[in-house]
């Protein structure tokens, strides 16, 4: 059954390999994530035995259906739109939101994580191409957002993810590479660089990233 999901995997690790090859050092850890959108569980947990154990998550209400049904050893982080009342719903079984915005949902994330006694990490989501449609904060904000989560004490920032405009992604990663090295310099554990998608993940290898989130190149196109 589903021959072509192990193609695509294949195919995508052959890939990211091949950038990372060319591009990066080799010690450098690459991840791929399987983006798990409107995907029925049966057809994630396949990805997951075939080794690919970390699992991208947009929307709570799906991922609260479909959660006790992933193979134990998934690995969940939140990347969609956050709403700060959801919060409370995804603390306990998610490692990384990827989708930090605002202060407000920074306050409510360090509030909930409280509740549970545990540290939550985060991204911080940046918009990079300035969009109105996109969230995100600034790039020009990103530095004062990150030093105000500093204070609280059960939220920790640890990197940073952008989606690019569309036709508008090496400009972008360039960018995104260029202001995370910058913030990694006087930010301790700023790790991880969360960036590329089905149609660039190559190209988001090639400026730094460590996560590459994978949707419709791993399932097909979503309907
Ligand atoms: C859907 C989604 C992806 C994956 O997109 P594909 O183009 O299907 O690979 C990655 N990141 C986020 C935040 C998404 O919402």
């Amino acid at each position: 059954m589903d021959p072509d999901i192990y193609e695509n995997l294949k195919r995508i690790r052959f890939e990211v390999g091949e950038a990372k090859a060319k591009y990066r050092k080799s010690d450098d850890d690459v991840r791929i994530m399987a983006v798990t959108k409107t995907v029925p569980y049966e057809r994630v947990n396949m990805v997951i035995d075939d080794g690919i154990t970390l699992l991208g998550e947009n929307r709570v209400q799906e991922f609260l259906e479909k959660k006790d049904h992933y193979r134990s050893n998934a690995e969940v982080h939140f990347i969609g739109r956050l709403q700060t009342n959801k919060v409370k719903y995804i603390i306990d079984s998610v490692k990384l939101i990827h989708s930090l915005d605002s202060m407000k949902l920074a306050e409510e994330i360090d509030r909930q994580a409280a509740k549970k006694g545990i540290c939550m990490e985060v991204l911080a989501e940046v918009n990079i191409g300035g969009e109105e449609s996109k969230s995100g904060v600034p790039a020009s904000e990103v530095r004062q957002l990150i030093s105000e989560v500093s204070q609280l004490k059960n939220i920790k920032v640890k990197g940073l993810m952008a989606i690019p405009p569309v036709g508008k992604s090496e400009e972008s990663f360039e960018k995104m590479q260029e202001l995370f090295c910058g913030l990694k310099a006087d930010n301790a554990g700023m790790e991880i660089l969360s960036m590329g998608m089905t149609s660039d993940f190559a190209l988001a290898v090639k400026y730094g990233s460590n996560i590459v989130r994978i949707g419709s190149g791993i399932f097909g196109s979503r309907k």
